[in-house]
């Protein structure tokens, strides 16, 4: 069944050469077409459960469809959080709210993928998030800021952390932090105001401003107070899909980089003749090679509902170490032309650079690794 997956994934992307996403990428484009022709074809919502319209395939499927979508040339980045920012909803949401949403997330008629963490001033130290609810009798008011929150003007609901417990009133820092889902088509103009922000890739990021925004308080996912756990979970099916991307940009440079090494004559003979040449790129398919099967046990143990965090940490740091060793060396490899837009390596190359720092950065995982896999004395 993978393989029927993959196939079909792979046609759908050979619709969107190269041309496509160059000329997206230059003008910071949304890939409106690319995203609608995974919707229809059912590719989001692989991990939505049949009753909810779903096809209920779990995460190895999802992550072999990212992988190919990566290994075409193509970006997940503008929707792959229609897979799994539902996954919040979906374990901690009341029957109501699922039944309201999910099977619209399903057929693509809601677009559920903003996920608002990061706080300028919090940065990684998530409990230190100062963005807050307060309970107006129905409603919360929202008040704070957001900042690197991605496709907020390509969704229609967000899946939003905010205190609504100061964290000095709270026994655990982690205490205290609630999830709300809004509707982003009723929140902008009304309180939510979003700036874009131009990256060096073209991903749809942007900051958010809110301005006393009225929710109702049935926005609210799961239990006040604890929406902090609620996201952990998702986070980990986040870092494994994204682990799976950079598999798939691994790929993606080393076939660019062994089809041009064969072809291109330099001194009368091919580049790949040399084993200067051939070496990097036998190292980065090794590395590639044993990162994708990290991903593939995360993915595993994530489907058999195992607690795999430290698993879902270790494959994102292993994949997108990988793709970026792969990515340097298929810039090599091409010499000049690796830096022409037209070859879509230097659009690789700056797209997959984002995944050792985001949605985790690797000194976080290596200290997660450090503290909790092997008993050393917490940093922070
Ligand atoms: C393009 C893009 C898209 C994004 N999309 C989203 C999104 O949709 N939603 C969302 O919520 N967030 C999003 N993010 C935010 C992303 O998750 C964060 O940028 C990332 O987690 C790093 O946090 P920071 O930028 O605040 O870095 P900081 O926390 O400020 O860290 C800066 C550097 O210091 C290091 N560092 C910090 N503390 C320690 C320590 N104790 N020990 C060792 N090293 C340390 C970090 O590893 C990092 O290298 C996005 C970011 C980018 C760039």
């Amino acid at each position: 069944m993978l393989d029927d997956i993959r196939d079909a994934v792979r046609k759908l992307c050979a619709d969107f050469p190269g041309s496509y996403w160059q000329a997206k990428d230059r003008d910071r484009a949304y890939p409106t077409e690319f995203v609608d022709a995974l919707t229809s074809a059912g590719w989001l919502s692989v991990l939505i459960p049949e009753e909810f319209g779903g096809s209920g395939l779990g995460l190895v499927a999802a992550t072999a469809i990212l992988e190919e979508i990566h290994r075409s040339g193509c970006n997940g980045g503008a929707c792959h959080a229609q897979m799994y920012v539902m996954g919040t909803l979906l374990k901690h949401g009341s029957a109501e709210q699922k039944a309201l949403y999910l099977p619209q997330v399903a057929s693509g008629a809601l677009r559920l993928q903003a996920f608002g963490v990061t706080e300028p001033t919090a940065g990684t130290d998530t409990t230190r998030i100062t963005t807050f609810a307060r309970r107006d009798g129905d409603h919360y008011v929202i008040n704070g800021q957001k900042i690197w929150i991605s496709r907020a003007e390509h969704s229609d609901l967000m899946v939003l952390l905010c205190r609504t417990t100061p964290r000095e009133h709270c026994a655990r820092p982690s205490d205290g932090m609630s999830v709300l889902l809004i509707d982003m088509r009723e929140a902008v103009g009304n309180g939510l105001t979003i700036r874009p922000i131009r990256t060096m890739l073209n991903h749809a990021t942007t900051e958010l401003f809110f301005d006393d925004l009225r929710v109702p308080v049935s926005s609210l996912i799961g239990d006040e107070g604890k929406g902090f756990r609620y996201i952990l979970s998702g986070m980990n099916a986040e870092r494994i899909l994204i682990a799976a991307e950079c598999i798939g940009d691994g790929h993606f440079f080393i076939d660019r980089a062994a089809a041009y090494a064969k072809d291109r004559k330099v001194f009368g003979r091919a580049i790949g003749e040399n084993q200067a040449v051939q070496f990097p790129i036998a190292r980065a398919h090794v590395a590639v090679t044993a990162a994708a099967l990290m991903v593939a046990r995360a993915a595993e143990r994530f489907d058999a509902g195992e607690d795999g965090g430290s698993d879902a940490n270790m494959a994102k740091m292993l994949a997108s170490e990988a793709s970026w060793q792969a990515a340097d060396m298929c810039i090599q490899t091409h010499g000049g032309f690796g830096f022409a837009e037209e070859y879509d390596i230097e659009r690789k190359f700056r797209e997959t650079r984002l995944y050792q720092v985001a949605p985790i950065s690797t000194n976080l995982i290596l200290s997660h690794v450090a503290t909790h896999e092997l008993g050393l004395p917490k940093s922070f």
